[in-house]
């Protein structure tokens, strides 16, 4: 019995080893074909990247890519002077991006009236409140004032007029004016 057992557990421990080794080489071999995997996605990657076809490259993005590096990439740096307006470009940015070649002259900015004026450069004393929260102001106050320089309204069979649409033609811009009429005015 003694011997019959060690022979079947000899038999087992073989069968066991001999499975161990199958299991040990599946694992390197799936580890190989892995890295082999990844080896020609990553060829392939730097294949595209450097023949300038950036053809759904995002899918296939690897950190260690200097992507930044790229000549198409790269915008350079904020220091090509217009010689009209004196505005700085890129050094790729199409010419008369800034003023159209100087064709384009704007009008001195005027100072504003007073008290925005002296909130803004400092003197009035509520100017740093102002500053602090002239986003704040200036989401308030946006809209609150529509101008135009002609309103055209429909007439209805009862002779009422009204606007059936609203139309805009030309630059708009906020202009905010009295927030009333002014007497015997309409409001505007
Ligand atoms: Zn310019």
């Amino acid at each position: 019995m003694a011997q019959l057992r060690e022979s079947l557990s000899q038999e087992a421990r073989d069968e066991r080893n001999q499975q161990r080794q199958l299991e040990r080489r599946e694992t390197r071999r799936f580890i190989v074909n892995r890295r082999r995997g990844i080896d020609q996605q990553r060829q392939q990657l730097l294949r595209a990247f450097t023949s300038d076809s950036f053809l759904r490259l995002a899918f296939q993005y690897e950190p260690d890519v200097e992507y930044y590096a790229h000549s198409k990439v790269v915008i350079g740096s904020l220091d090509k002077e217009c010689p009209h307006c004196h505005a700085l470009e890129f050094k790729n940015e199409p010419v008369g991006m800034c003023c159209s070649s100087g064709k384009v002259q704007l009008t001195e900015i005027e100072t504003p009236p007073e008290p925005l004026h002296g909130l803004l450069i400092g003197t009035d004393p509520d100017s740093s409140l102002f500053l602090k929260s002239i986003r704040t102001f200036n989401s308030c106050f946006q809209m609150t004032s529509f101008g135009a320089t002609e309103i055209v309204n429909n007439i209805a069979a009862n002779g009422q007029q009204f606007n059936s649409t609203f139309k805009i033609k030309g630059q708009i811009y906020h202009k905010v004016g009295s927030l009333l009429p002014m007497p015997n005015e309409s409001h505007k």
